[in-house]
């Protein structure tokens, strides 16, 4: 028998406990850990609450989760209840699969004013994960900047310009649907530091602008380079640069007629925050793109904030004892090894990249390379423990494990709180998770 454990239980961690599924079979175990007594990762508390299809491959999840051979194992952090070097005397792999999710920081002067706020900590927060529940960023004035131009930066300013009708159907959490239903933001500015060539934003996402109820986007026409030079982008590229070209001819007829705009301010690449105590300004410098890079010309303007969300990237979570790359901020690996019998896999592989379903290949090629361990002798002694050595582990330090069977309760418990047309209504902090269970 196989024993292998994999740390994180989102989008990475499921599509390697499938690809170990389907090429052990019954000849393998799988525990699949979690930090929070819920599962699903990024897909829970990342993947936004207005985008239930993307949310909905978590039912594939389920269905790993529940073979005989495949467990969840809530409630444990791994680094912190338990150490890797105890998982290393009871599995024969370690999986490392936490994803990435810390923000990273821009550097500069004044990153520490009131409500400067990175992407993780925001989407957290109208996601209900715990540790952002309680974050209650200042909605209150007119300006929002935020920083970045990826999906990230547009599920943020999607958030924050939709209408109470638009949410009706989205699993966004009732504290923050209530602050942003009482937002005073009418300009959000995504500032970005380079050209619509090298938006990171995909057509889909973009698209959605388009159709918001409240809310209208703006390119400078300025900012567009002239249109034969979209023809050497790939197409997805190519689509998402169209949709901005789109944005820049809406009339200026048709802009009165929402309250909210979504600004799009290229080529500034952000220099130092403004304000007092709280933030009021992002003083940016102007850029020229030469061969892909950003060069400031010296020019600089200051945009008015109130909020500032930045979504620049993230990084993830160091371990104790597993090696790791300071300034990608992700475990130092090659190709997914990182020590003998511990691996990595998704964003604590690759960084933050791609969508959830680059996971699938990545999950697969993982397994693969435990494979080759195994059948060189690297692996399996046959002298592991597995789960049944982790519950005795876990019995003398009493800690509070939650199975599958569990999450399903606290899951009928969220589904039977939603609001009307809301899939769930989520619990924000995990003491009400265990009260959940406890009835
Ligand atoms: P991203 O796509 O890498 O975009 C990050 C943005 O931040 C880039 O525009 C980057 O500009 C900018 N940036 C980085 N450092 C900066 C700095 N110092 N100053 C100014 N700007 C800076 O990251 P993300 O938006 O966080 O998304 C992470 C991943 O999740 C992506 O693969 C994304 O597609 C995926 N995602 C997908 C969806 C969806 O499919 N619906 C939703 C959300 C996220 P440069 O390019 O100039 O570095």
């Amino acid at each position: 028998m196989r024993h292998i454990a994999i740390v994180g239980s989102g989008p990475a961690g499921y599509y390697t406990a499938e690809a170990a599924q389907k090429h052990w079979g019954d000849d393998v175990r799988i525990d699949v850990f979690d930090k929070l007594p819920v599962p699903y990762g990024l897909i829970r508390t990342g993947v936004a609450p207005d985008h239930q299809s993307i949310k909905a491959v978590s039912r594939r999840y389920e269905k790993t989760a529940l073979t005989e051979n495949v467990r969840f194992v809530g409630n444990v952090s791994v680094g912190e209840d338990v150490s890797i070097g105890e998982l290393e005397q009871l599995y024969d792999a370690i999986v490392i699969a936490t994803g990435a999710p810390h923000d990273r920081q821009l550097g500069i002067e004044g990153e520490d004013l009131d409500n400067i706020i990175g992407s993780a900590a925001f989407v957290g927060w109208y996601n209900g994960h715990p540790q952002f529940a309680d974050l209650g960023p200042k909605l209150d004035g007119a300006n929002a900047v935020v920083i970045g131009m990826g999906n990230v930066a547009l599920d943020v300013a999607r958030i924050l310009s939709k209408t109470d009708a638009e949410f009706a159907a989205s699993d966004i959490v009732k504290h923050a649907l209530d602050a942003l239903m009482g937002s005073g933001v009418r300009t959000v500015t995504i500032a970005g530091r380079r050209g619509p060539h090298q938006i990171m934003m995909t057509p889909k996402e973009l698209g959605e602008l388009m159709h918001l109820e409240r809310a209208t986007p703006r390119v400078d026409p300025d900012d567009l380079p002239e249109e034969e030079e979209d023809a050497i982008l790939e197409p997805g590229l190519r689509k998402s640069v169209t949709l901005l070209r789109g944005f820049a001819a809406i009339p200026e007829s048709e802009r009165g007629e929402k309250p909210i705009e979504i600004d799009f301010d290229m080529f500034a690449s952000p220099i130092r925050f403004v304000g007092d105590c709280r933030v009021r300004g992002v003083e940016v410098e102007r850029t020229k793109v030469e061969a892909g890079r950003a060069i400031g010309t010296g020019e600089t303007y200051v945009i008015p904030a109130d909020l500032v969300v930045s979504c620049i990237g993230y990084r993830s979570s160091p371990i104790p004892d597993v090696p790791f790359e300071e300034r990608a901020g992700r475990f130092a690996n090659d190709e997914g090894r990182i020590l003998p019998g511990i691996y990595c896999v998704g964003w604590a592989r690759r960084g933050p990249t791609g969508t959830i379903g680059t996971n699938r290949p990545d999950g697969q090629g993982i397994i693969e390379k435990i494979v080759e361990d195994f059948d060189s002798g690297s692996l399996g002694r046959g002298d592991k423990k597995g789960r049944a050595g982790f519950d005795e582990l876990a019995r003398s330090r009493n800690l509070e494990l939650v199975t599958f069977a569990d999450w399903k309760k606290i899951e009928e418990a969220e589904n039977s709180a939603a609001r009307d047309g809301a899939p769930r209504e989520k619990f924000i902090d995990v003491e009400s998770m265990f009260a959940a269970l406890a009835n």
